[in-house]
């Protein structure tokens, strides 16, 4: 029973560091998303990295941009040779507009069309309230929220006003049951899945569709590892889980290619969970949660 219900929904394979899949099965057409481009904020990590590596396997060029250059460009030449499709890494720091709207010019003039934006880029950790500076809670909001809200104008102007476009929100599900030690994150992210619904009724008649990912827990990235993975592992957090398990980052990935492609034409100003069922049922517990903030601080 057990091998059948693997057959029915198996789990595509996933590596943990920022490194590219050694082998890939591609469950869409490998043309998907051919002659598009893709700008991807906090791409050279993480999920953003995947999600680049899964694009360029069916197709498309990319743009992968953040803060540390030597980190976007080693991650180009890992994406670069593993899928043989091209991509920029630039340097942008989602908090200053200038930044943004220079990476996207350099972008222009490389493709001459920009057909998607993944706003991935994000900052977190874990920190009661109590705890929290004022300054804290205020830079996630500036990267995560702002940050999200400086690069969707910049491409709105400089591209998809004229041409139309897809955008991405990657958020998370730390407010629909108010996350203990997330109320930073958690604020910036449920302003971002307010910001997707209103850019998608604004932007909606210039054929922009606007959408937000929500991912739960994903194995093999920096968010995982400091928000208690083994912590996770160790008193089997998982087996709360709906799913009795972690997601990985094709899986995110996957769910995010599915939003960026014309497979979701109609789908705009909605958010789509990816997370194993995860927050219907995963405890909220503020004392163990502080253990873990303090053993991983
Ligand atoms: P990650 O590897 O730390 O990704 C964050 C990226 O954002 C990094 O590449 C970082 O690159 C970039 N970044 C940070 N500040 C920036 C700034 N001011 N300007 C431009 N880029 C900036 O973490 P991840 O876990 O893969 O997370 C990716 C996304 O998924 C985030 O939006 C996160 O909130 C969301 N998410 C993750 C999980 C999870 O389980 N991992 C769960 C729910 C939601 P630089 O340092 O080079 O700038």
């Amino acid at each position: 029973a057990m091998a059948e219900a693997a057959m029915a929904a198996p789990v595509p394979p996933d590596e943990d560091g920022d490194e590219c899949l050694p082998q890939y099965r591609h469950l869409l057409s490998p043309d998907l998303l051919a002659g598009q481009v893709a700008f991807i904020t906090g791409g050279g990590s993480g999920i953003g990295f995947r999600i680049a590596e899964i694009f360029m396997r069916h197709g498309c060029r990319t743009v992968i941009a953040s803060r540390n250059l030597q980190r976007v460009s080693e991650a180009s030449k890992k994406l670069v040779a593993a899928t043989g499709q091209q991509c920029l890494p630039l340097s942008i720091d989602v908090r200053q507009p200038q930044t943004i709207a220079a990476a996207v010019d350099l972008a222009l003039k490389e493709f001459q069309r920009i057909d998607i934006l993944i706003n991935g880029a994000a900052g977190n950790f874990l920190c009661p309230a109590s705890a929290l500076s004022f300054n804290a809670f205020k830079t996630v909001i500036d990267i995560d929220t702002i940050g999200t809200f400086n690069t969707s104008k910049v491409l709105f102007e400089k591209y998809f006003r004229d041409h139309g476009g897809v955008i991405v929100n990657i958020t998370a599900t730390l407010s629909y049951r108010g996350q203990a030690l997330q109320v930073h994150a958690g604020a910036a992210k449920a302003a971002i899945d307010a910001m997707t619904r209103h850019l998608a009724v604004e932007w909606g008649p210039n054929n922009i569709r606007v959408n937000s990912l929500a991912p739960g827990p994903i194995t093999g990235t920096e968010g995982f590892r400091r928000l208690g993975g083994k912590f996770a592992e160790k008193s089997d957090l998982f087996s709360v889980i709906p799913l009795q398990r972690a997601g990985n980052k094709t899986e995110i990935a996957h769910s995010t290619l599915y939003l960026a492609s014309p497979l979701s034409s109609y789908v705009t100003g909605t958010t789509l969970v990816v997370d194993g069922g995860s927050w219907l049922t995963s405890p909220n517990s503020f004392s163990a949660l502080l253990g873990i903030s303090s053993s991983s601080a």
